[in-house]
């Protein structure tokens, strides 16, 4: 009798209370991977996520083998293809961390129907550090605004210390069959855009502990620097993180160890817990307003060749906003962008280009590789203003002086080559200050325009809603 462990996005070792119960257990263990781009309703991976998979399970795997086992590669309906491996190596019990998002949720409850008599599922937390939907107001509901949350979470913690992984894990006698990892075309190959990927980061719970060993001694300065693109300020463990490679617990602990007031950088962990409980209460956040009357909102019409044309500018990293296309250049190249410009440049395409923040949702999903279903949503609609809590749609950022405030102008001179020889203030705005060089486009529209704009159209749901 074997006990199948199930990774998905919990691609570690440590703190990962499903392989550890597997192997107390004592019997023989399958660890398994199954890419699901078959299910329906399974929001298929954005291609920056798949090359970090690739890179991650090979990690995995490598970690898997240094303790005498491995990694099974299936592919398919997961639960379809849980059950029949179940079946295959006689499993008693299947251990997995509970996933939180609505495709992921609806997969543990089809596994439970169709399970072969005798194994079990068992299911661990192990992805937050509270379970998502365990933190109760005081009427005993969920809350759907932020600060209150924090408060309440903030009264559970610390959480549990993280555990070691085991020393060695039991192998089957005889191992299933599996894929090999790289006919599931998982990399980009024509043409290869990975390269900037390739030299930004290491996938894998090494690479993670790298980036947190490299923060924790800026973790006392995380508030006054968190806010400035041009400089390494924050700890670059988002994708780490969405995949699981490290635990927040362990991530909770290594910053409150490290010392010095690192109250903000805490609060930022609750916002990925903030999300994972929205998308609990509202599973198809990502595709619906929470708030209806943005239901009628005047987006302006994706099939207007001027409108998609706008969409690619923007895309692209061409809009004439240095600080835009700075971040949307910096997204192409590396999968990440900074948080401050993140919100910058979805404020542009939502309230400069009057485009749902559904369609820049989609362009966030693909590129990045930390997409995450949860938070990805909540910070969009927090962008647009149609969230459960969210930045007021009035409150439109002004691109230029975000850019200046915010000292962005290293930043800019890194991605934009043709704003390189600027210096500041003019490199935040070189078509006001007369220097735009030929090669650097004019703004698709000025930033007083595009507010009037936005106003307008906001008005109008404002009067019917
Ligand atoms: P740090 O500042 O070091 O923060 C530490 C950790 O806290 C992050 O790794 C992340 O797990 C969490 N965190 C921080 N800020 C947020 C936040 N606002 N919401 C949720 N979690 C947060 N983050 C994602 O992980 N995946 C996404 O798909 C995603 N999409 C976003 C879309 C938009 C429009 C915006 C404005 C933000 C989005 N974020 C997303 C949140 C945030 O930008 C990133 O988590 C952060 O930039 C990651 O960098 P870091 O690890 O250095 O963060």
């Amino acid at each position: 009798m074997t006990t199948i462990v199930w990774f998905r996005r919990d691609l570690r070792l440590e703190d990962q209370a499903a392989l550890l119960a597997a192997v107390r257990r004592g019997r023989p263990v399958t660890p398994v991977y199954i890419l699901d781009d078959e299910t329906p309703m399974h929001r298929k991976m954005g291609a920056a996520s798949r090359w970090w998979l690739r890179h991650s399970l090979k990690a995995l795997d490598d970690a898997l083998r240094a303790r005498g086992s491995r990694l099974i590669l299936r592919r398919g309906p997961a639960h379809q293809v849980l059950a029949q491996l179940a079946r295959e190596v006689g499993a008693s019990a299947i251990h997995c961390l509970r996933h939180y998002e609505p495709w992921w949720r609806n997969a543990e409850r089809a596994l439970q129907d169709i399970l072969p008599v005798g194994t079990a599922l068992i299911r661990h937390e192990g992805l937050y550090l509270m379970p998502p939907g365990s933190v109760k107001t005081g009427s005993g509901g969920q809350f759907k605004i932020y600060t209150p949350f924090w408060r309440a979470l903030a009264q559970h913690m610390p959480p549990a210390a993280p555990r070691p992984a085991p020393d060695t894990i039991p192998s089957p006698e005889a191992w299933p069959e599996s894929d090999e990892i790289d006919s599931w075309g998982l990399l980009p190959s024509t043409p290869d855009w990975a390269g900037g990927m390739r030299d930004f980061w290491m996938p894998g719970e090494t690479g993670a502990a790298k980036r947190l060993d490299d923060f924790l001694p800026r973790a006392n300065r995380y508030q006054e620097k968190r806010n400035l693109p041009s400089i390494p300020g924050t700890s670059f463990l988002s994708p780490h993180m969405h995949f699981g490679e490290i635990s927040p617990s362990t991530i909770w602990h290594a910053a409150m160890d490290a010392g010095g007031s690192v109250e903000t950088y805490l609060k930022e962990l609750v916002w990925r817990e903030y999300a994972a409980n929205v998308i609990l209460q509202f599973p198809d956040y990502g595709v619906r307003n929470a708030r209806a009357a943005f239901d009628h909102f005047p987006w302006r019409d994706m099939a207007n060749a001027d409108v998609q044309q706008d969409y690619v500018r923007w895309t692209k990293g061409l809009t004439g906003y240095p600080i835009v296309d700075a971040g949307m250049r910096e997204l192409w190249a590396t999968g990440w962008m900074h948080n401050r410009v993140r919100m910058i440049a979805a404020s542009f395409l939502i309230k400069h280009l009057l485009i749902d923040w559904r369609v820049g949702e989609q362009w966030f999903w693909d590129t990045l590789v930390d997409a995450d279903y949860a938070s990805n949503a909540v910070n969009w609609q927090w962008t647009a203003g149609s969230g459960v809590d969210s930045n007021m749609f009035v409150r439109i950022m002004a691109p230029l002086s975000q850019s200046e405030k915010f000292d962005a102008g290293d930043y800019i001179r890194r991605w934009v080559p043709e704003l390189a020889h600027l210096s500041d203030p003019y490199i935040h705005d070189p078509e006001e200050y007369g220097v735009r060089p030929a090669n650097y486009p004019t703004k698709i529209i000025g930033h007083r325009a595009a507010r009037e704009r936005a106003l307008t159209a906001y008005a109008m749901i404002k009067e019917s809603g």
